[in-house]
């Protein structure tokens, strides 16, 4: 009895000391812009009505995904009436307009307030910081390993399609900007058969990712096609979809096109969700529509200064996306291209995070930091040090919380060769 009664103790002990360890992150979490919070979610729907009355629009137009590229804001005018601008930052619009394209959807503008620094206005609204020259227009030498049509092959098993450069809002942090020109571009229909063609002759390929730009911009007969005629090149196991609508135009996820969906499984969809703020009620719909036809969700966030290189935002990030079953797959190491580099982080906020996410929070809420090498040489894994050092038959190993431990490393013969050994005797 007595026994039990200290196994309790130790087990309390132990549940309030790892509960004194969330103690920070239980007091801030409420202050982080939360897409799915009351407040958040009234604020979001007052600046949709604002934005529909502006547009003229109806409820019936805000559902309808193509209403909303026919509508992108693009306007300084029509902007400075939906989030307050100062006059410095209408000048800085006006000069990096004349280098880079700007637009944003109706449903991603209404998430943004006249606070400068909200999340969805950084990533949206340019700023002057643009102009600064840093950095190289294409990083991972992606013009290099174009071997036909649109395709983009950096591994040996898998390659890209970028079937577009058309977004539903432009990203100001885009690491593939220099694609986003002055207008909107599908590639055509030849060059995407010249694309499909490369993959029916090159049978290594058993992973295909339609990217762009935008997967889910290009129209629903398209996607149909271009879908069935990969799917049908059996040398191809699973085909992935590249697409931030699921962010900033969760209209795109209609009836049509899951039911096209539904007809090429299997498809995995990653998406890209950047700061909490972004997971709103109409993007977790969009999500579940997809999860209920089995598509599996995934995301790619990038870290980016002053929006999500902060552990508390990224927790919360990574938590609210697996509410919404979308598993968070990477955190993107921002590249130094130019026009963007004013996001970028230190190394070290990312291995911060990694550092703050293990143990603290589930291991399904924990994305592969990556760091991609130059040149395009490939996705390179980032992680603080758990190998202390190690011996010739133990492993000196780190936990989350600090505690150090020599693991043993002596269990290294065959498992065939033992066998035989026990047999013999
Ligand atoms: S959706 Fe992707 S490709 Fe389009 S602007 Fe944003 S980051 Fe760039």
């Amino acid at each position: 009895m007595a026994k039990d009664k200290n196994k309790t103790m130790c087990a309390l002990n132990r549940a309030e000391e790892l509960k004194s360890k969330i103690e920070d992150y239980t007091k801030i979490k409420d202050t982080i812009p939360n897409g799915l919070s009351n407040t958040v979610e009234a604020k979001i729907e007052e600046k949709k009505q604002k934005i529909l009355s502006l547009l003229k629009g109806t409820e019936a137009d805000w559902n309808d995904w193509q209403w909303h590229i026919r509508n992108r804001i693009q306007d300084i005018d029509l902007l400075s009436q939906i989030v307050k601008l100062d006059d410095s930052e209408i000048t800085s619009i006006k000069k990096v307009q004349e280098k880079f394209r700007w637009g944003i959807s109706p449903y991603y503008a209404s998430l943004m307030d006249d606070n400068k620094l909200n999340p969805v206005r950084l990533q949206s609204i340019p700023t002057i910081l643009e102009l600064n020259q840093h950095g190289s227009i294409d990083p991972m030498g992606e013009e290099f390993t174009n071997p036909a049509g649109a395709i983009t092959r950096r591994y040996p098993d898998r390659l890209i399609i970028n079937v577009t450069n058309l977004c539903s809002s432009f990203c100001r942090h885009c690491q593939r900007r220099r694609n986003i020109g002055t207008l909107d571009t599908h590639k055509t229909k030849e060059v995407l058969q010249e694309s499909i063609d490369y993959i029916r002759n090159n049978p290594e390929i058993r992973d295909v990712l339609i990217t762009g730009g935008d997967a889910l911009m290009l129209s629903d007969d398209t996607l149909d096609w271009l879908l069935g005629e990969i799917y049908n090149i059996p040398t191809v196991d699973y085909i992935r979809l590249g697409t931030r609508t699921l962010v900033n135009l969760p209209q795109r996820i209609t009836e049509n096109l899951l039911n096209i969906l539904k007809k090429y499984s299997p498809i995995y969809i990653n998406t890209h969700f950047n700061h909490p703020l972004e997971i709103t009620k109409e993007t977790k719909e969009a999500c579940d529509k997809l999860s209920n036809i089995g598509i599996p969700l995934g995301n790619q966030a990038v870290l980016l200064n002053g929006i999500n290189n902060d552990k508390f935002v990224m927790r919360l990030l990574n938590q609210q996306l697996l509410k919404c079953r979308v598993r968070p797959y990477y955190i993107f190491h921002a590249k130094s291209v130019v026009g963007t580099t004013h996001f970028n982080t230190s190394i070290d906020d990312g291995i911060e995070i990694m550092e703050y996410l293990r143990g603290y929070t589930s291991g399904m809420a924990i994305p592969t930091y990556i760091v991609n090498a130059p040149n395009g040489d490939g996705k390179t894994p980032i992680l603080p040090q758990y190998i202390i050092s190690r011996g010739k038959n133990y492993v000196k190993i780190r936990t989350w919380e600090g505690k150090i431990y020599d693991y043993p490393n002596n269990f290294t013969q065959d498992l065939g060769n033992l066998l035989k050994e026990n047999i013999t005797n």
